[in-house]
């Protein structure tokens, strides 16, 4: 089964094709580059996720117009920080915030914090026929060191320490976090549906 993904971002387009087993194919909307990302002006990642699905779904080239579409909405919530970034992780250090600008304002964040919990959330809103079929969300647990390690991943992997690796998604080889992720967990909560979607069609 082709999915259309509306992401820019490549480190989250590749670990959702890492994700992916041979059922299904996940292909960058068409044009997506030359689309002017819209507001982000949700509260929740539910919220974000569903006015980007609506947003791109009303992108789809007309010979794909009935096919399937998914969004996503990310980011890291810290337990010292009342649940922060959250919504707000790919700006938190501003408005076009680099990830290493935004790897360094948390560590400033949590300097005086010995508690340490985070986790990365995921939720994905799919689309068919311009409608948001469902969402699904994905949470992988961890703890926020107090310097980047490795350089893997992106965003925030270099400061996130994954307690059953004992080292940080920075330091895992991507297969092994696309194995573990939020990303992979949203994905694979959508591929079920999406398989018995097929069945009752
Ligand atoms: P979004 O594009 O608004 O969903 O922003 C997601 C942001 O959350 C990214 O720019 C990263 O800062 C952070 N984020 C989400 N997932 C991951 C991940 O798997 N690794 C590292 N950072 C992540």
């Amino acid at each position: 089964m082709k999915l259309f993904c509306a992401t820019s971002n490549e480190g989250k387009l590749r670990e959702f094709r890492a994700a992916s087993g041979p059922d299904f194919e996940i292909l960058p909307l068409p044009g997506l580059r030359a689309i002017d990302a819209p507001e982000e002006s949700g509260q929740t990642f539910e919220a974000n996720a569903i006015l980007k699905g609506r947003f791109y779904g009303a992108h789809l080239p007309a010979e794909s117009a009935e096919g399937f579409l998914f969004a996503e909405d990310s980011g890291l919530e810290v337990n010292a920080l009342g649940g922060d970034p959250g919504v707000y992780s790919a700006r938190f250090a501003g408005p076009d915030a680099t990830d290493a600008a935004n790897n360094q304002h948390l560590l400033k964040r949590l300097e005086q914090s010995a508690n340490r919990a985070a986790r990365y959330v995921c939720v994905i809103a799919l689309v068919k026929n311009g409608e948001v079929l469902r969402t699904f969300r994905g949470i992988v647990e961890g703890e926020i060191t107090r310097e980047p390690k490795g350089s893997g991943g992106f965003g925030y992997d270099p400061l996130f320490f994954y307690p059953p690796f004992a080292i940080t998604f920075g330091e895992a080889p991507p297969e092994r976090k696309a194995a573990v992720s939020h990303r992979a967990e949203a994905l694979a909560e959508m591929f079920a549906f999406l398989r018995g979607y097929a069945r009752a069609h």
